[in-house]
């Protein structure tokens, strides 16, 4: 609940800087400005979004586009997130939904989401139904006692049981069967951008509460109509105008000094500025280049925290125009698993404004392909070669296809949760009373995730200074923290004694 206290700040409210114009920053800074706060967001690339900005691109035909790390889901769990972009868009307009999230394994097996059932516990029943890769004989070959803790994940209980063993040798334990493995369980290890023998046990048993039993919402999921800067991030920018807030982009934040009357001193390119709280919402590099340049902020306690933090390893996201347009059956999003690397391939042109209106124009099409946690040193062509070898496999229309134009990201933003991870991760508190952290890095005892842990850690640490303010906070809303099934609870509750 969030603290009582007066509705707004008084007339000199204090000055509140907030580094880093992704959706932590975002949120930390709506919910401030909203309580009367006098916000400055420092951003240091020229465009707001962090992961999801977008900017332009001219492509070879001459036509704009505008460019980004692509596909992103927005699950229908996001409640804090779709809270955040509803205060520039109430209605959500600018998210539309797509019918299914099909994932195909190489075996030639499509598993799919739109049919299964959204009430635990017969979604998690259903999709064994449903599944041709998972079937009712996989289930009676898995270990029943080992795989109990499947059927009531509890957080934060669940890092303290789990978060010391791999996501790979929890599936091996509960003999969780290896076709489904690839699919099911696979695309939320990968969604973390990591190996699944790196990736923390307990952050995938989250991801199945979230979806599967502990939520009524399933795997479903909106996408914005237009690039995010036009769907999402300039109707925010002047939201956040209206309120006061200024907002520096192309501005980095060096460093931070603690000064008197727990205030700090911020050193960007400009003038040090004096500023009563700061909110740290920054990607693991970002965080760890400002902390290193601010001796004197926090204990060595804190800083160890904020050095041991990792980077996943690296991704890329290629857009290609294609000269056709590829079959007409195919889905906006397609999760596949054995395909040499790639993991997922989007068709823009069904579900984005600006690409359906080139395809429009041009007659082709333009898709998107993901491969994630790609080995370093890696050659990036051969990569890439691969990649579109894969889309050739996966939908053969496309072999004849010439590319009109691509474009390749490369990079390696993504923050990695290794195991046993948890406890180290540095929390949205830290010793300083007026230097808060949020980022889907930061530590929080609720069942979120990904954008929404970015988006609930925001209002997490604006509620925090708030607080000390006497100034009430924002209400937030999370799927419960344990599952919803009684009866599954009391089953599991064998797996504690
Ligand atoms: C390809 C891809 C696909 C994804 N798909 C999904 C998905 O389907 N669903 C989902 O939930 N999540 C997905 N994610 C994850 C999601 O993008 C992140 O969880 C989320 O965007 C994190 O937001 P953030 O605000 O914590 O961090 P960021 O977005 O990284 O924001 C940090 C900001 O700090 C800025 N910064 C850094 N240093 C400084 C400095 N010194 N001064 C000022 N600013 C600075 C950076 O420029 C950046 O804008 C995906 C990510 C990628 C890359």
């Amino acid at each position: 609940m969030p603290a009582q206290g007066r509705e707004r700040c008084a007339a000199d409210a204090p000055r509140t800087a907030v580094v880093g114009g992704g959706i932590a920053g975002l949120a930390a800074a709506t919910a401030l400005a909203e309580r009367g706060v006098r916000v400055t967001l420092f951003e240091r690339e020229a465009v707001l979004g962090g992961r999801l900005a977008g900017w332009p691109v001219e492509l070879a035909d001459g036509s704009t586009a505008t460019m980004s790390r692509g596909f992103h889901a927005f699950f229908r769990q996001y409640y804090n997130l779709r809270g955040l972009l509803r205060r520039a868009d109430p209605g959500l307009s600018e998210l539309s939904p797509l019918p299914d999230y099909p994932l195909r394994h190489r075996s030639g097996t499509t598993d799919s989401f739109a049919r299964v059932p959204r009430t635990p516990p017969w979604s998690a029943l259903g999709f064994v139904a449903l599944s041709p890769t998972f079937g009712w004989r996989d289930l009676a070959g898995m270990d029943p006692v080992a795989a109990l803790p499947l059927l009531d994940v509890r957080v934060p209980d669940v890092y303290e049981r789990y978060d010391e063993v791999s996501a790979s040798d929890f599936l091996g334990s509960i003999r969780f069967p290896e076709a489904a493995r690839h699919l099911a369980f696979e695309v939320f290890s990968r969604s973390f951008f990591a190996d699944p023998r790196e990736l923390s046990a307990a952050e995938l048993l989250v991801m199945f509460h979230i979806y599967f039993l502990g939520s009524a919402e399933g795997l479903l999921f909106d996408v914005p109509r237009e690039p995010f800067p036009q769907a999402l991030w300039n109707p925010l920018e002047r939201y956040l105008g209206g309120l006061g807030a200024e907002v520096r982009t192309g501005t980095a934040v060096r460093s931070l000094r603690p000064d008197a009357d727990d205030t700090f001193l911020l050193d960007t390119d400009g003038p040090i500025e004096r500023y009563d709280a700061v909110v740290l919402a920054l990607d693991v590099r970002g965080l760890r280049t400002v902390v290193s340049a601010s001796p004197h902020l926090c204990d060595t306690a804190w800083r160890e925290k904020v050095e041991r933090l990792r980077s996943a390893p690296p991704f890329v996201v290629s857009r290609l125009w294609l000269d056709r347009p590829v079959a007409a059956d195919r889905a906006g999003f397609l999760g596949t698993s054995g395909f040499d690397g790639l993991d997922n391939v989007s068709v823009l042109d069904r579900w984005e404004g600006e690409a359906a209106r080139w395809a429009g124009r041009t007659g082709g099409s333009v898709v998107e392909l993901h491969g994630y946690a790609v080995d370093e040193g890696t050659d990036r062509l051969r990569m890439q070669e691969r990649l579109l070898r894969q889309l050739h496999e996966v939908y053969p229309e496309t072999r004849e296809a010439e590319l009109v134009d691509a474009r390749h990201e490369w990079r390696a933003d993504c923050p990695m949760f290794p195991v046993g991870g948890y406890l180290t991760r540095p929390a949205v508190r830290t010793p300083h009373p007026s230097l808060v952290m949020a980022g889907d890095i930061v530590r929080t005892d609720l069942p979120v995730a990904l954008m929404e842990r970015a988006a609930t850690t925001g209002f997490l640490a604006a509620n925090a200074l708030l607080r000390r303010w006497g100034v009430r906070g924002h209400p937030l809303w999370t799927v419960p923290r344990e599952g919803r099934s009684r009866t599954l609870r009391t089953l599991a509750s064998l797996s504690r004694s």
